[in-house]
């Protein structure tokens, strides 16, 4: 039944978001993508800076004209600037609040009307094992990340009367650019607390997200669903 369903990917160009893409096109899904350079590369591909009001507004136009109403948003674009609480400047606390959560809320709310309208839709949010945990050097992180559980919960009972389900996939450490910069050292540590004893791969958890977006999970919605080989177990 998922043939043909309109799935948008955001930072869908790269990393997780890329592995959901291409695992959604494999589910029968028609995929399109969010990247800040908005170049066509095997998907329908828009260009979106989630921080910008405008180019959100534009970015879902051009999908919807493209492909069609989206009726699958895997919110999966986010950033790190990590450092110490202690001297951490507003404006790396802001930016981070600014595209994890505030930019995700933008893409939200601009595909809600349709779904609305439809009486179906899938939200999968992407959290953090960071959101639950928390994580030293990434408070602005990790309270951007928790911050999804909330609006995802939020707009699950806002929207389950139309047959929207919206839930969070929380990963683990997963091998993408965003923790190549990552120290040996620290690596090692985080792996440590990994029962599976591996990081993920980028389609470890677009397997989840997959699942998530289709009509098997749907009676599934205001859950927070880790892939993250155990390690955040408890949280
Ligand atoms: P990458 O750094 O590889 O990719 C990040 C993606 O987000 C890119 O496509 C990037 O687009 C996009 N992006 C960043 N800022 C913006 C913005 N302002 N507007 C629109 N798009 C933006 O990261 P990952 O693939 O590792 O991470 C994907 C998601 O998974 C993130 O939300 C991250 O927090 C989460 N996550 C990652 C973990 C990991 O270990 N890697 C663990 C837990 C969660 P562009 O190419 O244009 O920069």
């Amino acid at each position: 039944m998922d043939e043909g369903r309109v799935a948008l990917v955001t930072g869908g160009n790269r990393g997780i978001g890329r592995a959901c893409a291409t695992a959604l096109d494999g589910a029968g899904f028609r995929v399109a993508v969010t990247s800040r350079q908005g170049e066509d590369d095997g998907f329908a591909a828009v260009r979106c800076d989630q921080t910008d009001p405008a180019q959100v507004g534009a970015a879902l136009r051009e999908v919807e004209a493209r492909l069609g109403p989206v009726e699958v948003l895997v919110a999966n674009a986010g950033i790190t600037d990590d450092g110490l609480a202690l001297t951490m400047s507003d404006d790396a606390f802001r930016g981070v609040l600014e595209t994890n959560l505030v930019g995700t809320f933008r893409m939200v709310r601009g595909c809600v009307k349709a779904m609305v309208r439809r009486r179906w839709g899938r939200i999968v949010l992407v959290g953090s094992v960071v959101g639950l945990a928390g994580s030293a050097g990434q408070v602005n992180y990790a309270a951007s990340k928790a911050g999804l559980v909330g609006m995802a919960r939020s707009l699950a009972r806002e929207l389950a009367s139309r047959n929207i389900t919206v839930n969070v996939v929380a990963p683990g450490l997963v091998d993408t650019d965003m923790t190549a910069a990552m120290t040996d050292r620290r690596r090692a540590d985080v792996l440590a607390q990994v029962p599976l004893g591996r990081p993920a791969a980028p389609e470890d958890i677009a397997s989840a997200v997959t699942w998530l977006a289709g009509d098997g999970a749907g009676y599934v919605t205001g859950a927070v669903l880790p892939v993250d080989g155990g390690l955040g177990m408890g949280h």
